[in-house]
């Protein structure tokens, strides 16, 4: 019971902290399949970003679990520091 409950809370903060659906909707640039990533910068919504197979002037490096290749996550501008993902539900 209190476990469940546990459960619930932390999807409400997650919600509450703005955590970007674009960190779990990523998608590989080589199998093209969709998954999430651990980390992710905090001010993300308002600096465009691109999926590449090269890095640029603000990278965040993901690796895709279905393939196992490194790809690349990049911002024209600062989009604030990266943070684990995990660390922010909490
Ligand atoms: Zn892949």
């Amino acid at each position: 019971m209190a476990r469940m409950f546990g459960t619930c809370e932390v999807t409400r903060k997650e919600a509450e902290m703005g955590i970007s659906w674009f960190a779990n909707e990523l998608k590989c640039r080589y199998c093209f399949k969709t998954h999430g990533t651990k980390q992710w910068p905090t001010n993300e919504d308002h600096v465009p970003f691109f999926f590449q197979k090269e890095a640029g002037n603000h990278t965040l490096t993901v690796q895709c679990p279905h393939c196992g290749k490194e790809w690349y996550v990049v911002w024209d501008g600062n989009p604030g520091p990266i943070e684990p993902v995990i660390a922010l539900k909490r």
